[in-house]
């Protein structure tokens, strides 16, 4: 069986700790492999030996850093294919979705080109008399990342470009779920010039977790993935003297107006839902039409749609809208969510519980599930379901709908669809959550924007990507300068006249 290991000083290593976790191939339900959980002593002696090669990766002009990161884009845009069929293999995405996946990440490396630009200080000529002062950005040292399974390719990216180019050394801890692409992006790094040490993959668990927040060399650490990982991390990594960002879970409202193109609404909430079998943290996973009217005739609407989607693994291709949860585990959660929601009385209108596809018995499917009459306090409302699961909540008028998305504890993304530029407006305003689509259901912001949830869904004060990025990754320095003055004052520009 294939096993994977660590990106170490520039190349794959072995795990030495004789702990492994099983990677499977979510659409046959078979281990293709295992991956090394690392113990705190290796992840110990790969933060030693970044903080080794950062010092000279820091003193590398930003220039010749940011074209580093060019080179990696072209390498991305060649090994695309290669990328994303390994990312479907241990993921279970669709094929397009998968590049969709490595696309997103490689937009924020083109964002991080700018690092020349993006790390440039201030400076004010003159701040008192014969006083200058000036700040800069420098790089934090060794800073580490960790993420969720759902994004392996996009949110490394994310994280790794933004800290690469701003001097710093990356420690990346992956999920163990799907490993292979972000070693394979360690490996396109040093292709294009990367030097060794600079980017370590340290793969793993709690435990390598655990030692990434004990270890003292490491200054940052940003993570994505469930909320209580995401409060734990917050609250140790803080208390440890790091500077934190944790982005966490999330529960998306889409709000329906009478007034929206109802086909257009029901389009979007299909793509949003379903695609990438709910495993989105910008997924809609609430439908809040608004009015008893607006209701049935998006739940009229989105039935026959739903019934059309085609539900299989990465290898059909085109063919396929979405494939299979990561796990048996998150399968069996999903199911269990499904259940809870038929026993406290929402009403079930299309049911994937026992979706099987043929050749395909053993993989994680869950067929497009449906509630119709949800209320808040059930199971399937409060919680992040993250599988194929729509869930309907009928509001009675605007008010009602925008207090539901306010009252919810995740803020991570939310839509609203309407034809009136004035409704649009005041609920972009109004509304407590940190990404706001308008006739737009997934409002994922472009690299060159930042990225972050409010409430549950997001802990610290910088986002993701865009500008926030390269602060999160710097500290600033101002220096004050007052040079006394020199020969000046008594040199002798002429010839003197002889006494
Ligand atoms: P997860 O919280 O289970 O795992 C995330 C990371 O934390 C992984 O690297 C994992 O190894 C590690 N981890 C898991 N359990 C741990 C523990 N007990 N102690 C220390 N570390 C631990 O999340 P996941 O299932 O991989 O990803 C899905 C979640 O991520 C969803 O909640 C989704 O909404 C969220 N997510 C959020 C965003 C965002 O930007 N807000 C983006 C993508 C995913």
């Amino acid at each position: 069986m294939q096993e994977l290991g660590h990106w170490i000083d520039g190349r794959r290593v072995a795990g030495r700790s004789g702990r492994f976790a099983e990677v499977w191939n979510p659409a046959t339900g078979e281990v293709q492999a295992r991956v090394a959980l690392a113990a705190k002593d290796e992840l110990d002696a790969a933060v030693a030996s970044a903080a080794a090669a950062q010092p000279k990766w820091a003193a590398t002009n930003p220039q010749r850093r940011a074209r580093v990161m060019m080179e990696f884009v072209r390498l991305l845009n060649r090994d695309m294919d290669k990328l994303a069929e390994a990312l479907s293999r241990e993921h279970g995405k669709t094929l397009p979705d998968a590049k969709g996946d490595v696309q997103r990440g490689l937009e924020v490396i083109e964002f991080c080109i700018g690092a020349p630009h993006l790390l440039k200080g201030e400076f004010t000529d003159a701040a008192g008399p014969g006083i200058d002062m000036y700040s800069m950005r420098q790089p934090l040292g060794v800073v580490a990342g960790i993420t969720p399974f759902n994004f392996p390719a996009m949110i490394p990216m994310w994280k790794m470009g933004p800290a690469l180019a701003c001097g710093n050394a990356f420690i990346l801890k992956p999920s163990e779920r799907d490993p292979s692409v972000p070693l394979m992006l360690a490996e396109l790094l040093q292709e294009a010039g990367l030097p060794d040490g600079v980017l370590q993959v340290v793969n793993g668990d709690k435990e390598a977790v655990d030692a990434i927040l004990d270890n003292r060399t490491i200054a940052a650490v940003g993570f994505v993935g469930s909320t209580p990982i995401a409060e734990y991390i917050y609250a140790r990594g803080c208390a440890a003297g790091k500077r934190v960002q944790c982005f966490g879970g999330a529960k998306n409202h889409m709000i329906i107006m009478p007034d929206a193109d109802m086909d257009q609404a029901a389009d979007a909430l299909v793509g949003a839902g379903y695609g990438a079998a709910g495993e989105r943290c910008m997924a809609i996973s609430v439908a809040v039409p608004v009015g008893e009217a607006t209701a049935d005739r998006l739940i009229e609407k989105l039935v026959p749609r739903i019934e059309k989607l085609k539900v299989g693994p990465y290898t059909a291709g085109t063919d396929v809208d979405y494939g299979p949860l990561v796990t048996a585990a998150a399968r069996e959660r999903v199911i269990g969510l499904i259940t809870s929601g038929v026993e406290q009385g929402a009403e079930l209108v299309m049911d994937g519980r026992n979706f099987r596809l043929q050749g395909y018995e053993n993989g994680f499917f869950v067929g497009p599930t449906l509630f119709d009459r949800a209320t808040p306090e059930m199971e399937i409302y409060r919680q992040e379901i993250f599988g194929p699961v729509l869930t309907t909540v009928r509001a009675k008028t605007y008010e009602e709908a925008l207090r539901l998305a306010m009252d919810h504890e995740y803020g991570n993304g939310t839509a609203i669809f309407t034809r009136d530029g004035d409704t649009a407006r005041d609920f972009a305003h109004r509304v407590n959550i940190g990404m706001v689509g308008i006739n737009v259901p997934i409002p994922v912001p472009l690299a060159y924007y930042t990225f972050g949830g409010w409430k549950k869904s997001g802990f610290g004060d910088l986002n993701q990507h865009g500008p926030d990025a390269f602060r999160f990754y710097t500290r600033t320095k101002t220096v004050t300068a007052r040079w006394p003055s020199g020969l000046k004052e008594g040199g002798e520009f002429h010839f003197r006249a002889m006494e």
